[in-house]
């Protein structure tokens, strides 16, 4: 029988095993909430053009993790010579609970503003040194009808509209125009970076990952009540098609 996508010791186990089977290393990133929190890093890592990737910050959106450590073991042999920061599975603690917050009750994708919460200051520890080509951030979302980004604008040309194609072809594409009160055309979400709104309601990570440290910030959505397969093959497009384009593949 398959092992449920909120198993975090399962997925923990196949890290290990990826991590082993590509020369890695899977780090201890922070013990919080009474859980270690792993992070990987590949040695072709250097502080210009890498790309970071994090998946789980909200616990009840399983096929984020799920996709990326499937992925990951589909592209074992390779990984080492992509230079990646990947965080795993961010919210533990959630995931198992199937809740979108910590075990505090927060939201860690509105606290990157902050430094007091455990996991989020490690994460931004690690990430201090670092200007990456890309961000992706991988989500899921209860309410959507199909795949959608987000897309904050910036570098030039813009990869949102070649991202959903690629999805298009395992997922269908959200077909409603507003999303979360935000205007969306063909599950395309993309924006300008907006400092008074962010500054009010809490700097998510792609939104301060875009600030900070990276020149090109996406998150990717699927639609959480599709069914498992799916939603985590559309999270794989994404990411080969996002290692593509950076130039690796
Ligand atoms: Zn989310």
């Amino acid at each position: 029988m398959a092992r449920s996508p909120h198993d975090y010791g399962h997925l923990v186990a196949r890290w290990r095993a990826v991590a082993r089977e590509s020369g890695l290393r899977l780090r201890r990133l922070v013990r919080a909430g009474g859980f270690e929190h792993f992070y990987l890093r590949t040695p072709a890592l250097s502080t210009e053009g890498g790309i970071y990737i994090s998946a789980g910050i909200h616990g009840d959106e399983p096929a984020s993790s799920a996709a990326l450590v499937s992925w990951a073991e589909k592209n074992a042999r390779r990984l080492m010579h992509w230079p990646l920061l990947i965080f795993p599975v961010l919210n533990p603690q959630g995931l198992i609970n199937n809740c979108r917050y910590d075990a505090a009750g927060l939201d860690l994708n509105r606290l990157f503003h902050r430094d007091d919460q455990p996991v989020i200051n490690a994460v931004k520890k690690i990430v201090t040194p670092f200007q990456f080509r890309l961000a992706l951030m991988l989500h899921e979302d209860y309410d959507a009808e199909g795949f959608y980004l987000y897309e904050i604008k910036r570098k030039l040309p813009f990869w949102g509209e070649a991202l959903l194609a690629a999805a298009s072809r395992v997922i269908a594409i959200e077909p409603r125009g507003k999303i979360d009160g935000r205007t969306a055309a063909a599950g395309l979400i993309r924006r300008r970076f907006n400092r008074a709104l962010f500054a009010k309601i809490g700097y998510p990570e792609a939104i301060w990952l875009h600030e900070f440290h990276a020149e090109r910030s996406l998150t990717i959505e699927t639609p959480s009540e599709f069914a498992l397969a799916q939603r985590v093959r559309a999270h794989e497009v994404i990411l080969d098609e996002c290692l593509r384009r950076a130039g690796f593949d």
